[in-house]
């Protein structure tokens, strides 16, 4: 399957940055991809673009055709969403968040990044009072008038949040689309309550494909401004105030690219060692007594 990406536009406009995860403003060319590079921190080799687009800029990249792709590819997409909650224990943890609230209470989630909605009605459907949030205007559109769900339009920034209320914030494929990936943590985990839950889901640099595809690695495409190995990720989490608590990876090689006996053995092998080419974590917002 092909990752949704756009090329860099003529009108965007390129700002330097500093790493966000030292804050040094030292990097190297790591991956030149043509009309856009990723760089390598000097200081503790985070890659990320650099310069990169503005942030509304990126913003702008969402539009109908993003909205297509995700429509086309949604039940797909749902499916390695499931299996990224299986693989971080959700069932475990959806009776532990059910059992801690007053009877009659639901519990609240929130999908960031939320797309057509699929997994917004999914846990609608599993009684949580779910909501999503989507910067892609005809997407956030789609998800409300096709699967019936609330859907907030815009970024984490820009909406007015009632804050500590949230028990479980999933976000997948969005963290590496972020500019500032620590507010984007921050203000995540000051939705959650104390003893709430976050589920990130991210391209992983020290996975088996990027090693060998380098800057043809399907999630070196313009789109990702960052891209996560596990230590810097969970560094972020841990700054922002979470307990890192799961951590898998799965996908060892791109559907269509072996044949299915090589694949599953890949895939098999890829999760084994953790050098899967996408990483899920789970983290908790710690509760006062938990210290
Ligand atoms: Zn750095």
């Amino acid at each position: 399957m092909k990752t949704f990406s756009k090329l860099p536009q003529v009108h965007e406009e390129y700002t330097s940055v500093t790493c966000p995860v030292c804050g040094s403003r030292e990097c190297k060319t790591h991956w030149d991809c043509g009309t856009y590079s990723f760089q390598r921190c000097t200081c503790c080799k985070h890659i990320y673009q650099n310069p990169r687009p503005r942030p509304q800029d990126l913003l702008d990249r969402y539009d109908e055709e993003y909205k297509n792709y995700e429509v086309e590819n949604s039940q797909n997409f749902f499916q390695l969403m499931i299996e990224g909650l299986n693989d971080v224990g959700f069932l475990d943890l959806e009776k532990h968040i059910q059992e801690s609230l007053p009877p009659l209470e639901s519990p609240k989630f929130l999908d960031v990044g939320c797309a057509t909605g699929v997994l917004v009605r999914y846990m609608y459907d599993r009684g949580w009072d779910s909501m999503g949030l989507e910067v892609c205007v005809p997407a956030a559109e789609y998800a409300q008038a096709n699967r019936g769900v609330r859907v907030q339009v815009g970024t984490l920034e820009s909406q007015e949040w009632q804050w500590g209320t949230y028990d479980l914030i999933h976000s997948s494929h969005v963290i590496e689309h972020v500019p500032d990936p620590n507010e984007y943590l921050s203000l995540q985990h000051k939705l959650l309550k104390p003893g709430g839950y976050i589920i990130v889901t991210t391209p992983n640099t020290k996975s088996f494909q990027a090693a060998f595809m380098g800057a043809s690695w399907r999630s070196a495409i313009a789109d990702h401004v960052h891209l996560f190995s596990r230590t810097h990720l969970g560094e972020l989490l841990v700054r922002a105030g979470f307990e890192p608590k799961e951590w898998k990876t799965w996908g060892g090689i791109p559907l269509g690219m072996a044949p299915k006996g090589v694949k599953r053995s890949a895939d098999w092998l890829a999760k084994r060692l953790g050098l899967g080419d996408v990483m899920i974590f789970l983290a908790k917002k710690p509760k006062k007594s938990d210290a």
